[in-house]
């Protein structure tokens, strides 16, 4: 089996808040959410063996406690089964970031107990088909490496769906919305999100994490110059998102992780 492979980074802290885990990328994404800071994953095959990816994980093992599989979408191919075996086999836990547009594969993983937290996009308010489309660039993606393309009602649904396995599994759960100004991330935008969260996730040890955007290295190249959204416009969102929730954090280049 094959693996289309993006890189890796032997020791990451800031992949898992709390662990270090060695990241494994993978190339290729269904979707084109125009702040994308992993663009150069997104285009074009590079196959490389199973073996070839299972070995970046062992030479690892010594040092770190988890596997993180990002991207990229990890969850688009098939390989991420054998792969987080491989790791749950060599008593590492196991964190995958998705957008959730896969939650067949996602239910497969939880069913077959090869994950241990998941990390999920919600990238607009799950009510709103037309910002989500837009914050998911949809009208930018095609038939991309033979994928189908989904309407903005079927990326919702896949999604929630996506949640709904991580949520029922009973596993940690980590859901993340990034924020760009004048994009995604108005007060009501946050107060929808966080009150479908509170309204539909069961695990109350949901963490909800907003993200601040960084304009300068997105896809799109006319969000460049956008201006930043500050630290204490997020913390003024996630106190509105704390309004909903238990567990909120910022996340943001000057301080990292803060718990609002
Ligand atoms: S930000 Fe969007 S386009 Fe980029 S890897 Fe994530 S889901 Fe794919």
């Amino acid at each position: 089996m094959k693996v289309n492979y993006a890189g890796t980074v032997s020791i990451s802290t800031l992949d898992w808040t709390g662990k270090a885990a060695v990241t494994i990328f993978f190339r290729g994404c269904p979707l084109r959410c125009p702040y994308c800071q992993n663009h150069p994953y997104l285009e074009g095959p590079d196959l490389v063996e199973l073996d070839f990816v299972k070995e970046k994980i062992e030479t690892s093992k010594p040092f770190v406690s988890a596997v993180v599989f990002s991207g990229g979408e990890p969850l688009m191919q098939p390989a991420i089964v054998p792969l987080a075996e491989f790791a749950k086999n060599l008593g590492l836990l196991v964190g995958i970031h998705t957008n959730g547009c896969y939650p067949e594969r996602a239910a497969e993983l939880a069913e077959r107990k090869l994950v241990d937290k998941f990390f999920i996009d919600v990238k607009a308010p799950l009510d709103d088909s037309e910002l989500y489309g837009k914050v998911a660039g949809w009208k930018e993606y095609g038939e991309i490496n033979s994928v189908a393309k989904k309407t903005p009602e079927e990326i919702i649904a896949a999604v929630e769906k996506t949640i709904e396995t991580a949520d029922a599994s009973g596993l940690e759960l980590e859901l993340r919305t990034t924020v760009i100004r004048d994009l995604i991330g108005s007060e009501e935008d946050i107060t929808s999100i966080a009150a479908w969260v509170s309204g539909r996730v069961k695990n109350k040890g949901v963490t909800y994490v907003l993200q601040q955007g960084i304009p300068e290295h997105s896809l799109q190249e006319d969000l460049r110059k956008i201006r930043v959204l500050e630290r204490e416009e997020l913390l003024k969102l996630g106190e509105i998102a704390k309004g909903f929730l238990g567990k909120v954090m910022i996340r943001t280049k000057e301080e990292g992780e803060e718990i609002v």
